[in-house]
């Protein structure tokens, strides 16, 4: 045991893997908090008929704990587990899908899926949970949340202006993990592992190798450049997923984190609602509500990944009294449509997130083929703003490559000045006057 585990596992943190912190090391893909285990996931066997195609989710507020499709792929695939079992994440975890193998058991691969996901362990490793994948196609490779988690071959492929970090995190880092880029905020990676990986992560440089590890000496050092900076009142807890830690590990740093007099607020960025909403216990938003005020930013990418089960686990935490945020990544051919956006939008905010941030894709490497034209980030917006509620409306930003930060894009409503009236373009494109008697520009 390394002298630092032994003191997080003396203060009552819970147990790692001591080889977890070195890359490529059997245990990297273990959550960090979890019992690792020795046992091989169940063999499921092979689907009798192909399992439906999710194109729009039943919203209703459910009390079971499985939908019928989660059941339905549970009973096929994993026999052996119980539905308690199911809806433990620790075993989601456990369990998740890793390999070749276990993809062609329980879906119809096309070559270049085969193909990438031999390659995909050398870059961004390949994990998703039973439940997420309980919600994608058997059959469809452009099945838009399959392509979310599935590896293609165009994954490798470098086209010019892409970068592994394109938005410079490494070079705004003063202490290893947190990166420190707007005046009065910081974002603290805490570790780099997920659940589910998506494809499309600006972090595929570091997630899922083992590179940031969830130290006690670590964050302290990290707790203590935030301490010695006043300036920093606002935390982003980030990562990987920081609510694969466990409870235990959670409060720790949550409470160190609250013990800085000038941290106003605590944010915890996380896919887990999304890809594993059996994470929301009702422990977990007991412990949370000790650390406010708190908020969330969730990570919804699609209409699909909005079922009962994250219903209810954005349920859980609203009613602890997190405001949630959605940010979700702009994709090609996932989600770059006005219908599809407006039903993900207007499904958030049913389910009490509100749509924050829609992201122009960052140019990592090999993200040509989920990248859009800027434009249609604009469009989108066009046609949402007027046409459902203004807090279904997120703000498009581009985050600006070498560490320029967030910039938001509107469209513009500004059609010109006719005298002492603007002239303004409203969402049917009628052209409208405002008095704008004072804002004549001076001579
Ligand atoms: S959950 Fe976030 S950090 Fe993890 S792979 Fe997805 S985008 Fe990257």
């Amino acid at each position: 045991m390394k002298p630092d585990a032994a003191k997080m596992r003396s203060s009552g943190l819970s147990s790692l893997p001591a080889s977890r912190n070195e890359a490529g090391s059997e245990n990297d893909e273990e959550p960090p908090g979890s019992p690792v285990s020795s046992e091989p996931p169940p063999s499921p066997p092979p689907l009798s008929s192909p399992t439906p195609r999710l194109t729009v989710v039943p919203f209703f507020r459910s009390r079971t704990p499985s939908s019928p499709r989660a059941t339905a792929f549970r009973r096929a695939h994993f026999p052996a587990a119980t539905e308690k079992e199911w809806n433990d994440w620790q075993w989601q975890v456990r369990n998740r899908i890793r390999s070749l193998e276990q993809l062609e058991r329980m879906i119809v691969l096309s070559d270049s899926e085969r193909r990438a996901v031999l390659q995909a362990q050398a870059k961004l490793p390949l994990g998703i949970t039973p439940y997420f994948m309980s919600l994608i196609s058997r059959e469809d490779p452009a099945d838009p949340l399959r392509r979310t988690v599935i590896p293609t071959l165009e994954e490798f492929v470098a086209s010019p202006g892409e970068d592994d970090d394109p938005l410079s995190e490494e070079h705004q880092s003063p202490v290893r993990g947190l990166v420190h880029r707007y005046p009065d905020r910081v974002l603290l990676l805490v570790l780099d592992f997920c659940s589910t990986y998506c494809r499309y992560c600006t972090r595929s440089r570091i997630v899922g190798h083992g590179a940031i590890y969830p130290s006690r000496s670590r964050l302290e050092q990290a707790i203590e450049y935030i301490r010695r900076t006043p300036a920093v009142r606002d935390v982003l807890i980030s990562g990987g997923d920081p609510l694969t830690l466990n409870d235990e590990r959670l409060a720790w740093l949550l409470s160190r984190l609250r013990a800085v007099p000038h941290v106003e607020i605590i944010r915890i960025g996380t896919k887990i609602p999304a890809v594993l909403p059996q994470r929301i216990t009702p422990a977990l938003v007991r412990m949370l509500r000790h650390y406010h005020p708190l908020w969330m930013s969730l990570h919804f990418t699609h209409p699909a990944e909005c079922t009962p089960e994250a219903m209810r686990a954005c349920e859980r935490l609203a009613n602890a009294g997190i405001p949630l945020g959605s940010q979700t990544v702009l994709l090609k051919g996932i989600n770059d449509s006005v219908p599809v956006m407006k039903d993900l939008c207007q499904r958030l905010l049913r389910m009490r997130v509100r749509p924050y941030y829609l992201y122009q894709c960052d140019p990592i490497t090999g993200s040509a083929h989920f990248r859009t034209p800027v434009r249609r980030g604009l469009e989108i917006l066009e046609g949402l703003r007027g046409h459902t509620s203004g807090y279904a409306v997120p703000t498009f930003v581009v985050d600006a490559p070498g560490g320029g930060g967030k910039i938001p894009l509107m469209p513009n409503g500004v059609a010109g000045r006719e005298g002492g009236d603007l002239l303004l373009r409203n969402f049917r494109g009628r052209t409208c006057r405002y008095p704008d008697v004072f804002g004549e520009p001076e001579n």
